[in-house]
This record gives structure tokens, C-alpha cells and sequence, in this order.
């Protein structure tokens, strides 16, 4: 035995949820990682940043690496020592010549672990609200492929012989041939009456669905334009549970909604807006980088025991100020009974983090309240006070702090916001050629770099116009001031409140029949 091992991993239907924790285990760990095209591209970003990634799928315009080279590639790298990932769409052995590719390594004398997952019919049914089994009409389920092997269209089965085969059938990979598979199905000895269904981009946003007969199913798939990969179910239950249908039912199903946040802070809203059934854009208007201005911080963290008051404006201030006040103290009772004033619950939640408890949080989370709350609630009298900043926040707090309360202000600036440029993002690219139907700003500085690139953000003739969503009225007066409608807006400055606005107007009440 050499060192190397090979895991064959099934990676799911395509909803990241769906992937195993042994799978992801795995991809987090592996040395090199071969996959196929249709893998969520958010599953390589596991990845450790030195893993070798290699696709080795049909693409577009590519024509896919032959079986024999993918078992090439395995076996030269597991031979070499690494621990190779081999990850397939679905279940490895589904229709995912998995057992050929365990069979090579056998061959090769190589270590290797073969990884379950959810198969495309199976997360398909459960999606499309489609039992496959019922106590009183359905006892067998059958797994078909529409032609044994993928690279080989013309090879031919006998759909007659399939007819009794189960009571509900799943067929994989039949697109291509839906009429010729339903009339045999139905020469064999089905009823045409039998209620059969397709189901494509199963458990992706984009999924559609679509409940028919065996008679009518071929004219219904060619009229909504459904095409690979889809699984085409034929059986009793297919067709009779309409009410079943939630995953069309979640309130943005079929929506686009793009979130200009950076990458790191968007996660929060894409996982709201996901939940809510929207396909989520990511388009990271601003890039944030950390900065700190060595001799002044050092003033300041050396004599931070005469501050009565720090302020807080965001949650990447928290964490630039921590970062850096970690690099000279090792204990956090270094940081004394200062008291802690925040802008908005989220910061504040940022700074409880670390077991320090906030006396007072903006009501409006803005500046101007934030200063009014502070000098009108405590006394600061030539009291320090130091404001931990970015580099474009705006004077209004400190200010008003030394205008209104008399306070003595310093600020620690901890990060600085750039605008991100996005003419090769790839997120940019879809948003051109596919547009969306709303865009959400939560900041200011995300609606200047928004409109700053108005070029590489210009939409294509077919693509949708979105609708411009604001988090709150400093955001709000950023869009009129850059010409930009404000067509949304939160009723109350939270993220919540944000997708909420977005059901509101948005969600979807006449659905279309193939939904
Ligand atoms: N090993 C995979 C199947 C690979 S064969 C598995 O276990 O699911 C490829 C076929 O799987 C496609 O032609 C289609 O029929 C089906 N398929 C894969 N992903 C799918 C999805 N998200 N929705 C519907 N069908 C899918």
C-alpha cells in the first residue's frame, strides 16, 4: 500500500446544505480536489488555499476529460502521496460511474474511502413535494438513467421492459428523450393518465417543476422550455400532491436579489434572503482593509485607562480595535472600567462578544443619535473619549461630542473602506447578463461605489431591472443624492426589517404553472 488516498465524495443535488459533514470534512482538508462542472462554486472555496483544484467536467464549449485520464489523475496524485477528494455531483454511485473509478484505485493497489450523499432523485422529490412511497400506492421506487452511458446518447434502452418495473419510476438523464421514453412507458403497459413530473436544477434556487401525465408530459417539458438535468418521475403519487409544493411556495422563490455587502458581512442577509426562497447575488461594492497607525495606537492603548467613554460606529471597528488591543494587552481586565457606547445593536453585539457589556446603543442607529443619546444622558464635561472609526466616517460624532458635551475626542481609525472594483468579478458578469429584482445598500459608502461603477455594472437588454432597497434613511438620502430611486426602504434599520420589505413588495402571488 502507498500513502496516498483517494476519497470518492458525492458532493449533493446542489444546495450546499445538502453536503455531508464527512464530505465537507473532507474538501476542508484534502491536498488536491478533482471535480466535476456542476459543483457548487461555493464548495471550493472549502478548499484550503493550497489545494489543487482540478476540473475535469463537461463544460460549455469543453468537451469533458474521458474516464480513463480522471482515473489517471487520481491515481498519479494519490501515488505522490496526497490525499486526493474526488467529488461528483449526487451520490458517487448513482449514475456516476463512481464504481469504475473505486474499481482503477482497487487496481492501482491505492488506498481509498467511498463518501454517500443525497441523490438527484431523491432531493428532487423532496423539493418538488413529490412522495415516492405511500402506504397505499406506492411500494418500489425504481432509479433509471435514460441512456446508460452519458458519452454514448445513442445507446438505447427499452423503456417497455421498464413499464412495471416499480411503482414510481425516477429517470435520470432522460431530457433528451422524454416522448420516446413516455410513449414506450406507455406501449410497455403504463396508463397514459399515470401523473408523471420533471424536476430540474433540483434544490438550486432556480428549480422548476412541473406535474403532468404520462400522455401530456413530452408537449408540457418542450412548452416550458425544461431541459437537463432534471429527474422525470412517472407514478401514482407523482402528480397528487400539489399542496405539497413548499419549496415554491417560500415567499422570494424565483427572485434575484443582490447584496453589496463584502463578502465577509454578507453572509448574515444571504442566509435571510436565502431562507426566504431568493437566489442571492453577492456583489461586494467596498473592500475593507485593516490599518492602524502604529505610534498613534500605541499613545492610545498605553493610556486607555483614561478614556471614561469609547464609541463604537461599526462591527469592522470592533474588530480592528480588538485585533490590535489583543497585540498589546493579553488580558481583556486591561481594558478598565471604561464605558461602552455603540451605533447600532449589531455593533453592539460585536463588542458583548467579548463579555463586555454596552451602557448605551444609538435608538436611530446613526451618529447624530448616537451623540444625542450620549450628551444628553451623561455628563462628559471634559471627559476623554475615544471614537474608534473608518477612514470615511464622517466628523458629525465627533463633532457634536466636543461641541455639545465638551468632551475631549480622540479617534482611532482601524480599518479603511475602498471601493471594490468589479469589472471582472464574476458576480458582476452575471448581474450585467442577467440582471435581478432588487439590490439591496445598507451603507452609504456601498451606494457611492455602486454608482461609481455604473460601467461595469451596466445591464444587458434582457436582463432585469432590480429595484433599489435601502436599510434606512442615511442610505435612502446616498441613493437620491446619486440619482438612484429609493423604491424600498426598511421599516426599521435592521436586517429583518430589510428582507421583510423585500416579501412585501416582491413576493411572488400569481405563479406560473410550472413553478
Ligand atoms: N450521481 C448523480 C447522478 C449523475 S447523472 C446523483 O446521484 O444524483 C446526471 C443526472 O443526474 C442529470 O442528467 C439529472 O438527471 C440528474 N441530476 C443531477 N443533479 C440534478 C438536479 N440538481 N436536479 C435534477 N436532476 C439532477
Amino acid at each position: 500500500m502507498k500513502n496516498g488516498v483517494v476519497y470518492l465524495v458525492g458532493a449533493g443535488p446542489g444546495d450546499i446544505g445538502l453536503v455531508t459533514l464527512r464530505a465537507r470534512e473532507l474538501i476542508e482538508s484534502c491536498d488536491v480536489l478533482v471535480y466535476d462542472y456542476l459543483i457548487h462554486s461555493a464548495i471550493l472555496t472549502w478548499c484550503r488555499s493550497d489545494c489543487q483544484l482540478i476540473c475535469v467536467g463537461k463544460s460549455p464549449g469543453r468537451h469533458s476529460i474521458d474516464q480513463s485520464a480522471i482515473e489517471a489523475i487520481l491515481i498519479e496524485h494519490a501515488e505522490k502521496g496526497k490525499k486526493v477528494v474526488r467529488l461528483k455531483g449526487g451520490d458517487p454511485f448513482v449514475f456516476g460511474r463512481g464504481g469504475e473509478e473505486a474499481q482503477s484505485l482497487a487496481t492501482a493497489g491505492l488506498r481509498f474511502e467511498i463518501i454517500p450523499a443525497v441523490t438527484a432523485a431523491l432531493a428532487a422529490a423532496a423539493y418538488a413535494g413529490i412522495p415516492l412511497t405511500h402506504r397505499e400506492y406506492s411500494s418500489s421506487i425504481c432509479l433509471l438513467t435514460g441512456h446508460e452511458n452519458p458519452e454514448k446518447q445513442t445507446f438505447h434502452v427499452d423503456f417497455r421492459r421498464f413499464a412495471q418495473a416499480g411503482d414510481t419510476l425516477c429517470i435520470y438523464m432522460g431530457m433528451g428523450q422524454v416522448r420516446r421514453i413516455t410513449t414506450e412507458l406507455i406501449e410497455g403497459g403504463r396508463s397514459p393518465d399515470t401523473p408523471a413530473a420533471v424536476v430540474q436544477w433540483a434544490s438550486l434556487p432556480r428549480q422548476r417543476r412541473l406535474v403532468a401525465t404520462l400522455e401530456t408530459l413530452a408537449d408540457k417539458t418542450e412548452a416550458a422550455g425544461l431541459g437537463p438535468p432534471a429527474i422525470i418521475f412517472v407514478g401514482t403519487l407523482s402528480g397528487s400532491f400539489k399542496n405539497l409544493d413548499w419549496f415554491g411556495k417560500r415567499p422570494l422563490n424565483g427572485r434575484r436579489i443582490v447584496v453589496t455587502r463584502r463578502r465577509a458581512q454578507a453572509g448574515k442577509l444571504s442566509q435571510k434572503l436565502h431562507d426566504a426562497g431568493a437566489e442571492v447575488l453577492e456583489l461586494p461594492m467596498i473592500d475593507i482593509e485593516p490599518t492602524i497607525d502604529p505610534r498613534h495606537s500605541e499613545d492610545i492603548f498605553r493610556g486607555i485607562a483614561a478614556y471614561e467613554w469609547i464609541i463604537f460606529t461599526s462591527t469592522n471597528g470592533v474588530e480592528g480595535f480588538f485585533k490590535n488591543f489583543f497585540n498589546w494587552f493579553e488580558d481583556i481586565r486591561s481594558f478598565g472600567p471604561i464605558r461602552i457606547a455603540c451605533n447600532s445593536p449589531a455593533t453592539a453585539e460585536a463588542v458583548q462578544q467579548y463579555r463586555l457589556a454596552v451602557e448605551l446603543v444609538a435608538p436611530e442607529a446613526d451618529a447624530e443619535s448616537l451623540a444625542k443619546a450620549l450628551v444628553s444622558t451623561h455628563v462628559l464635561d471634559n471627559a476623554n473619549v475615544l471614537v474608534v472609526a473608518g477612514n470615511r466616517n464622517r466628523p458629525t460624532l465627533v463633532t457634536k461630542l466636543q461641541k455639545d458635551g465638551h468632551a475631549i475626542v480622540d479617534t482611532l481609525i482601524t480599518y479603511r473602506t475602498e471601493p471594490s472594483d468589479l469589472k471582472d468579478h464574476p458576480s458582476a458578469r452575471e448581474f450585467r447578463e442577467r440582471g435581478a429584482d432588487a439590490v439591496i445598500f445598507t451603507s452609504a459608502s456601498t451606494v457611492e461605489s455602486f454608482a461609481a461603477q455604473a460601467t461595469n455594472l451596466q445591464l444587458m437588454p434582457e436582463a432585469r431591472r432590480p429595484l433599489t432597497c435601502s436599510i434606512g434613511p442615511t442610505t435612502s438620502q446616498a441613493l437620491r443624492k446619486c440619482g438612484l430611486p429609493v423604491e424600498i426602504e426598511a421599516a426599521q434599520m435592521n436586517l429583518d426589517a430589510v428582507v421583510e420589505g423585500l416579501i412585501t413588495r416582491l413576493a411572488v402571488k400569481q405563479r406560473s404553472p410550472t413553478r
